[in-house]
């Protein structure tokens, strides 16, 4: 550990009772405690396991450049392996460009925010449990989103497939009113419009934009999503036109009006409409959050939704794209710099 992380790390067991040669029992439970819980939380690289388990994903080509001819070249303090580039000469290891570079955060941190928010736990309450600062709590979730990016464009649905759209509200102060200061009425611009496609096992959440949806942009954000001659079974939404017609699909389409008297085991897109209650309260446990960032509020649900369905095994398919994928986060990093 650097000097100046093992200060920063010190200052953080920190207790008021530290230099006191004699604490009451309570402020020796609290001193112990404190320290113990902060040390199991935060544990030093090296002692963990970590190291091992970095080097067991063993790069492809130099994340500087791309060239595949590559070199082993000793190792880290940490124990994690080095490599060298033959053609750039620049060195780096299996976590350079992911989102553990510079182990800002560390794998077993990571894999108990992800547990965490596979709970359902609110940014929130996750933050205290884990001691970290509720900035950081942001922070990972926005390399949780950066992981989760493409996660649904390799989702294909066949045979039966259910879809309907869901609408939810921008945020109260983004709402826009008429001139006289009413809200504006149906399915208006304050409405985010998300399309919801699923099968007996698994969903697929796109956020369409504003208001109501349209044939073309229902086309357009699905249509890679189903395969060609499918069933679909949806209402007498007229957006879903285009989709239907080219795709060539076998449409079973319901009158909304008629469903809504339907109790929800008779309904026939009772699996659709469950998905959109869920998806809602998902959302709502995360109230006031960033709209722009819809998109990858509906990646994460649809990645817990989604098998496979044990959390350690997801943890372990996080794992896997955060390692596989830094193409990602250089095109990002490429930006940022700009
Ligand atoms: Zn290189």
């Amino acid at each position: 550990m650097k000097l100046k992380k093992r200060l920063n790390y010190e200052s953080r067991l920190r207790t008021p009772w530290d230099e006191k040669e004699c604490r009451t029992p309570m402020q020796e439970f609290l001193h112990n405690r404190h320290r113990e819980h902060y040390a199991e939380r935060h544990p030093v690289l090296s002692e963990t396991g970590e190291a091992q388990l970095i080097n067991s994903y063993i790069p492809d080509e130099c994340p500087h450049c791309a060239n595949m001819i590559i070199k082993r070249n000793g190792y880290t303090k940490n124990g994690v392996q080095r490599y060298k580039c033959s053609n750039c000469k620049q060195t780096f290891t299996p976590v350079t460009r992911t989102i553990f570079d510079g182990h800002k955060i560390s794998l077993s941190e990571w894999i108990e925010y992800t547990l965490n928010i596979f709970r359902y736990v609110s940014i929130n309450a996750d933050s205290w449990n884990n001691r970290n600062a509720f900035t950081t709590s942001r922070y990972w979730l926005e390399k949780l989103f950066l992981v989760l990016e493409s996660y649904q464009k390799s989702l294909v649905f066949s045979y039966k497939v259910w879809f309907d759209e869901t609408f939810y509200s921008v945020r109260s102060g983004d709402i826009s009113r008429t001139e006289e200061g009413n809200k504006l009425r149906g399915l208006s611009s304050n409405q985010m419009c998300i399309g919801v496609l699923c099968d007996k096992s698994q969903t697929l959440c796109i956020f369409e934009g504003y208001g109501k949806p349209t044939q073309k942009k229902t086309y357009e954000f699905f249509k890679e999503h189903i395969i060609a001659g499918s069933t679909i079974i949806h209402d007498k939404e007229n957006a879903h036109k285009k989709l239907v017609k080219e795709l060539q699909l076998n449409s079973i389409a319901y009158d909304s009006k008629e469903l809504k008297l339907l109790s929800d085991k008779d309904n026939p897109l009772d699996r659709v409409n469950r998905i959109h209650y869920l998806l809602k309260s998902f959302l709502h446990a995360h109230t006031g959050f960033n709209r722009d960032k819809i998109q990858g509020y509906l990646n994460l649900f649809s990645f817990v939704m989604n098998p496979p369905l044990n959390h350690l095994e997801k943890v372990e398919l996080i794992l896997d794209l955060a390692f596989k994928n830094p193409k990602t986060l250089r095109y990002r990093d490429f930006y940022s710099v700009k």
